[in-house]
C-alpha cells in the first residue's frame, strides 16, 4: 500500500471552473421548471410581509446596465427578506404608455402620421411595448432576478387603468382637480406639455434685446421732460418671440427709477427712457451710449398705473408693480407676458390680465400676434428683431448664452405656452401640507433624500396632469355640446372606471357615443344639455405610474400598502416618488412607502453618462455575454451605490473574476473535504473541538451578525466586503491553509479530524447561506452539492438565514485570537525575511523559538503552543523560558504586532516525512516506518 493511498484526499464534483455562461441558463429553466417563485410563495404563506414594490421601466429599447443594477438590487433586499423568513413577493412592472413609445411609433409612420387615427396609433404602441416587455422580462430574467415574471403588472391593463382612475375618482370627489389656461413647459416639436420631470437645461446661445416702449401717460410731473420728449419705458428680453403676448411692463415698488435723455446710437434721434437708476450706466455704456442726463428720480410705486403702447400691436398696456422684479439684470422693468411665464401669468391674474398665449401647440403665431401672424416662433425671433430696429424701439441687441430648459425626449428648446390643462391644485385641502408632513414619517436612505423631496414639494408648483397625446389613459371628462360646459365628478369618473375594468381604455378612442360612458340620463346642469364629447386630453404618464401604488399594492392579492420599499435612481425624487407620494396623500392621506432607498447613476470610467452615440454604452444583455450574471451581481454588490457609480469593463473582468474564483475556491474547499463526513455520526461537539476550530466558528458567527447588519443598513458593499474578507483571509490564508496537514494525513476518523470536518460543515451551510441573495446561481450549484443539509428544501432560496450556534460567538476566545492572530503576523514577517535570503522556501522548513518579554503574552504562547503549532505550520516551534540567543538563530526579529515578541527562525534540519511531507522532529524514529512522523506512523498503521 502506498502512503498516498492512506490519505484523506478532497473528493467533489464541484469544479473548479464554474461554467457560468453554461450555468446560469440551465439554473433558469430548473427554477422555472419546478415554480421556484410559487414554492417561496407558499412556504412564507401566512408570515409578515416584505413588499418591495418594484418602479416601472419604460418597455421600449435596450436595458441599460443601470436599470439592470437596480433590478438586482431589489432582488438582493427581496431574497434577504425571504430568507429572514418574510413573505416577500415582487411583482415586476413596466410602465407602458407615454410618449417615447408614441414618438417611436410617429418616426415610424414618417409622413403618414396624419392620416393614422389614434385608434391605430394606439394599437401599434400596444404591440410596440407588449414586445419590449417580453424582450426586457427576459434581459431581467437572466440576471437572476426572482420575480413574478408571468405575472407583472403593465399599466396598460385594464385593471391598472381603472386602478389608476379610482385615484383620481377619489381625487375628483376630494376636490383636488381643475381645469385652468395657464402657461405650462411645451415642446412644440413633440407638440405636449412636459412636467418638470422631463426638462433638462442645457446652454443656448440667444438674443439679448434692449427695446424701448414709447409711454403713452404723461410723465412731466414725476421727471424734467419737455413736451416734446420722446419717452419710452426700456425693456429687456432674451425671448422676442413672446412680445407679442406683452400685456404689462412690471417693475419693483421701492428701489429708485429715473429718467434719461441720450442721443440714440442708431437713430440719431434724442430719446428719453425709464428705467431702475442702477441700471442706467451698465446699460447705456453697453448700447454705447456715451453722454446721458438724468431727468429726475422716482420710486416704483409712483409708475404703477401708466401707460405705454405695444410697439408693433395695436393696444395700450400698464406698468404695474412685483416684487419678484430684479435689478441685478436688465432694466429693473420686466416685459410680462402672462400666458408665457409662471411668474407672468401670476402677475397677469392678480392685475386681471388676459392669460394670452399667440402660440399655437407647433409652435405658429396666430392671429393675435399681429404683423407677424402665421410664422414660426423660431423665425419670428429675428424678424421681431429686424422690426424694432427699422422702427427705433431697439436700443441695443447682443447674443447671449443662459441656461434655458430643453424636451427630455428631443432635446429641442421648450417654451411657456398657455394652454388649457388639468392641474392637481397643492394648496387645496392642505395638500402640500399634509404630503410634506407624510415625508417626515418615510424612512429615507440616504438621509439626505427627506431634504430633496421635501424642497421639491415645497416649491413645486400645481401638478398639471393633462397631455396633448394618444398613448395613454384619457382623462375622464366630458364637454356639454350645446354650452361648452365641463362636466367631471366622482360619480362620471366611477362610470367610465367600470367601461375601462371591462374593455380597457381603446374604447374611449372608438367612434362612440359618449353616453356609453355616463351615467343615464346625465344632463348639463348650465344648459340642460344631454349631448357630450368626450375629453381628449390624456393622463401624464407620471399620473399613471404613481399610481401603482393603488392599482398594484393595494389590489394585488400578494401585496400590501403602503410598501415597505421603493428603491430607484436618485432622479426619482422628482419622478416616480414624488408623483406617487402626492396621489397617494391625496387620495387615501398615506404616502405610499416606508422607506425610500435611492442609487446614483452608472457612468463609464470617466464619470460620463452612457449613451450609444458616445460608444461606451453598456445594455444588459451584452452584460451577462460578457461578463455573466453571477459576475455583474457580484459586481452590483461590490459597489458603493449611495454614490454615482462608474463601470469599468477591466474592473470587473479581472477584481470580480477574481473575487469570484477565491469565493468558489473556498467553497470547493470545503465540499471537497466533507465527502466522507456525515452529521449525524461524525459530528464533534462544541467542548471537544480544538481551538482552533472553535475560532473559526467565532469568526464566522460575527461574520454573520455583521453581513446581517450591513443589510439592515442597506450597506450592501459591506457584504461584499464582508464575506470576499472572510473567504480569502480567516478561511483561504489562515484557517484552510492550516487545516490540510489535519484533514488529509490524520486517520480519516481522528477526532481532530471529524472536529475540522464538523466545523467546515458548519461554515458552510451558514456561508452559502449569506452569499444566496448574491450570487443565487453559485449558491444553489453549492447547495446541491451538500450532501448533508440542515434544511429539508430542495433550492436554497427556500431555506432560511443562518442563525449561529449558541456557543459560537466566544468573546475570551476572540480577545486570545487576536494576540494569536498577531503572533502569526510576526512569524510570517520573520519567515518572510529567511525566504527573501533563499535560506527556506517555505514555513514548514524553519524551525521556530518564541519568547515575549510580556509575562501576558509568554503565558499564552506556552499555554496555545499546539494551537500554534498548526497555525503556524512551521518545522518545529519552541517556546523557551529565556530570551532566545541571536548566536543560535539564523534570524531573529522583533515582533511588530507584539513589540515584546522575539521570534528567532532557523533552517530546519529535521527529515521529511514521506506521507506529510512536514519536516518533523519525529521522523525516522519508528523502526517499522522510518520515513514517517509519529502521526503518520498511526495513521498508516490503523489502515493497515
Ligand atoms: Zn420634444
Ligand atoms: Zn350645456
Ligand atoms: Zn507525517
Amino acid at each position: 500500500m502506498s502512503y498516498k493511498d492512506t490519505i484523506n484526499l478532497p473528493d467533489t464534483d464541484f469544479s473548479m471552473r464554474a461554467g457560468l455562461s453554461e450555468l446560469e441558463p440551465r439554473m433558469q429553466q430548473k427554477w422555472d421548471e419546478m415554480d421556484l417563485y410559487q414554492k417561496i410563495r407558499d412556504a412564507r404563506e401566512g408570515r409578515a410581509k416584505y413588499i418591495l414594490h418594484d418602479g416601472p421601466p419604460y418597455p421600449t429599447g435596450d436595458l441599460h446596465i443601470g436599470t439592470g443594477l437596480n433590478k438586482i438590487l431589489k432582488d438582493f433586499l427581496v431574497r434577504f427578506a425571504t430568507m429572514r423568513g418574510y413573505d416577500a413577493p415582487y411583482v415586476p412592472g413596466w410602465d407602458c404608455h407615454g410618449l417615447p413609445i408614441e414618438l417611436q411609433i410617429l418616426q415610424e409612420l414618417g409622413d403618414e402620421r396624419e392620416d393614422t387615427a389614434r385608434r391605430e396609433i394606439r394599437r401599434m404602441c400596444r404591440e410596440h411595448a407588449l414586445n419590449f416587455v417580453g424582450i426586457q422580462k427576459e434581459q431581467f430574467r437572466s440576471l437572476g432576478v426572482m420575480g413574478d415574471w408571468d405575472n407583472p403588472y403593465l399599466t396598460l391593463n385594464e385593471q391598472y387603468e381603472a386602478g389608476i382612475l379610482e385615484v383620481f375618482e377619489k381625487m375628483v370627489e376630494r376636490g383636488y382637480v381643475y381645469r385652468d389656461l395657464k402657461p405650462i413647459h411645451w415642446c412644440y416639436h413633440c407638440r405636449t406639455a412636459l412636467a418638470e420631470a422631463e426638462l433638462e437645461y442645457s446652454d443656448i446661445v440667444g438674443p439679448s434685446i434692449f427695446v424701448n416702449f414709447p409711454m403713452e401717460s404723461d410723465v412731466s410731473d414725476l421727471f424734467d421732460v419737455n413736451a416734446d420728449d420722446d419717452v419710452n419705458v426700456l425693456i429687456w428680453t432674451t425671448t422676442p418671440w413672446t412680445l407679442p403676448a406683452n400685456l404689462a411692463v412690471a417693475v419693483h415698488p421701492k428701489p429708485s427709477y429715473t429718467a434719461v435723455r441720450y442721443e440714440h446710437p442708431n437713430t440719431g434721434q434724442s430719446t428719453v427712457s425709464i428705467m431702475a437708476d442702477v441700471a442706467v450706466d451698465p446699460v447705456l455704456r453697453n448700447a454705447g451710449v456715451e453722454d446721458y442726463e438724468r431727468l429726475g428720480k422716482v420710486k416704483g410705486t409712483e409708475l404703477e398705473g401708466l401707460t405705454y403702447r405695444h410697439p408693433f400691436i395695436d393696444r395700450s398696456c400698464p406698468v404695474l408693480l412685483a416684487h419678484y422684479v430684479t435689478l441685478s439684470e436688465g432694466t429693473g422693468c420686466v416685459h410680462t407676458a402672462p400666458g408665457h411665464g409662471a411668474e407672468d401669468y401670476q402677475t397677469g391674474l392678480e392685475n386681471e390680465l388676459e392669460i394670452l398665449s399667440p402660440v399655437g401647440e407647433r409652435g405658429y403665431f396666430s392671429d393675435r400676434a399681429g404683423m407677424f401672424a402665421g410664422q414660426h416662433i423660431e423665425e419670428a425671433d429675428d424678424n421681431i428683431i429686424n422690426h424694432l430696429v427699422e422702427e427705433g424701439y431697439m436700443l441695443d441687441h447682443s447674443k447671449e448664452t443662459h441656461s434655458y430648459p430643453h424636451c427630455w425626449r428631443c432635446h429641442s428648446p421648450v417654451i411657456f405656452r398657455a394652454t388649457d390643462q388639468w392641474f392637481v391644485r397643492m394648496e387645496h385641502n392642505e395638500l402640500r401640507k399634509t404630503a410634506l408632513e407624510a415625508i417626515k414619517d418615510v424612512d429615507w436612505v440616504p438621509n439626505w433624500g427627506e431634504q430633496r423631496i421635501s424642497n421639491m414639494v415645497e416649491e413645486r408648483p400645481d401638478w398639471c396632469i393633462s397631455r396633448q397625446r394618444s398613448w395613454g389613459l384619457p382623462i375622464p371628462a366630458f364637454y356639454c355640446e350645446d354650452c361648452g360646459n365641463v362636466l367631471l365628478t366622482a360619480e362620471t369618473v366611477a362610470s367610465v372606471r367600470e367601461v375601462f375594468a371591462e374593455e380597457g381604455s381603446d374604447s374611449w378612442f372608438e367612434d362612440n357615443d359618449a353616453s356609453k360612458f355616463l351615467p343615464e340620463g346625465t344632463t348639463c346642469e348650465e344648459c340642460g344639455g344631454t349631448s357630450w364629447e368626450k375629453e381628449t386630453d390624456i393622463f401624464d404618464v407620471w399620473f399613471e405610474s404613481g399610481s401603482s401604488h393603488n392599482s398594484v399594492c393595494r389590489k394585488h392579492p400578494d401585496l400590501d400598502f403602503p410598501a415597505d420599499m421603493y428603491l430607484e435612481g436618485t432622479d426619482q425624487y422628482r419622478g416616480w416618488f414624488q408623483l406617487s407620494l402626492l396621489p397617494s396623500v391625496a387620495a387615501w392621506d398615506s404616502a405610499p412607502f416606508k422607506t425610500v432607498l435611492t442609487h446614483g447613476f452608472v457612468v463609464d470610467e470617466e464619470g460620463k453618462k452612457m449613451s450609444k452615440s458616445l460608444g461606451n454604452f453598456i445594455g444588459v444583455e451584452d452584460g451577462v455575454d460578457e461578463f455573466t450574471a453571477e459576475i455583474l451581481r457580484l459586481w452590483t454588490s461590490s459597489v458603493d451605490f449611495r454614490d454615482q457609480i462608474s463601470v469599468s469593463t477591466d474592473y470587473i473582468q479581472k477584481n470580480m473574476s477574481d473575487a469570484y474564483r477565491r469565493v468558489r475556491n473556498t467553497f470547493r474547499f470545503m465540499l471537497g473535504n466533507l465527502s466522507d463526513y456525515d452529521p449525524a455520526k461524525h459530528a464533534v461537539d462544541y467542548s471537544d473541538m480544538t481551538d482552533f476550530d472553535r475560532w473559526a466558528l467565532d469568526e464566522t458567527a460575527r461574520l454573520v451578525d455583521q453581513v446581517t447588519k450591513a443589510f439592515e443598513d442597506y450597506q450592501l458593499h459591506r457584504v461584499y466586503t464582508l464575506i470576499h474578507n472572510f473567504c480569502a483571509v480567516q478561511m483561504s490564508s489562515i484557517y484552510l491553509d492550516a487545516l490540510k496537514d489535519r484533514l488529509y494525513c490524520s486517520g480519516p476518523d481522528w477526532t481532530e479530524r471529524r472536529s475540522a470536518q464538523t466545523v467546515l460543515h458548519r461554515i458552510l451551510l451558514t456561508l452559502v447561506r449569506l452569499i444566496a441573495p448574491i450570487l443565487v446561481h453559485t449558491a444553489e450549484e453549492v447547495w446541491s452539492h451538500i450532501e448533508h443539509k440542515d434544511e429539508d428544501v430542495e433550492s436554497i432560496h427556500l431555506a432560511h438565514w443562518p442563525e449561529p450556534g449558541d456557543e459560537w460567538l466566544n468573546d475570551e476566545l476572540h480577545e486570545r485570537w487576536e494576540k494569536i492572530i498577531g503572533v502569526r503576523e510576526d512569524v510570517m514577517r520573520a519567515i518572510e525575511s529567511l525566504r527573501d535570503r533563499k535560506v527556506v522556501s517555505k514555513s514548514m522548513e524553519a524551525v521556530v523559538s518564541l519568547w515575549a518579554e510580556d509575562e501576558s503574552l509568554q503565558k499564552l504562547l506556552r499555554d496555545d503552543k499546539d494551537t500554534l503549532t498548526e497555525l503556524l505550520m512551521v518545522s518545529e516551534l519552541t517556546i523557551p523560558d529565556e530570551r532566545p540567543s541571536e548566536e543560535d538563530f539564523e534570524e531573529t526579529y522583533s515582533g511588530e504586532t507584539h513589540p515584546s515578541l522575539v521570534v528567532a527562525a532557523s533552517p530546519s534540519d529535521h527529515e521529511k516525512c514521506a506521507r506529510c511531507w512536514n519536516l518533523l522532529p519525529t521522523v525516522g524514529q519508528n523502526a517499522d516506518h522510518d520515513d514517517l512522523c509519529e502521526r503518520c506512523v498511526t495513521a498508516v498503521e490503523e489502515q493497515q
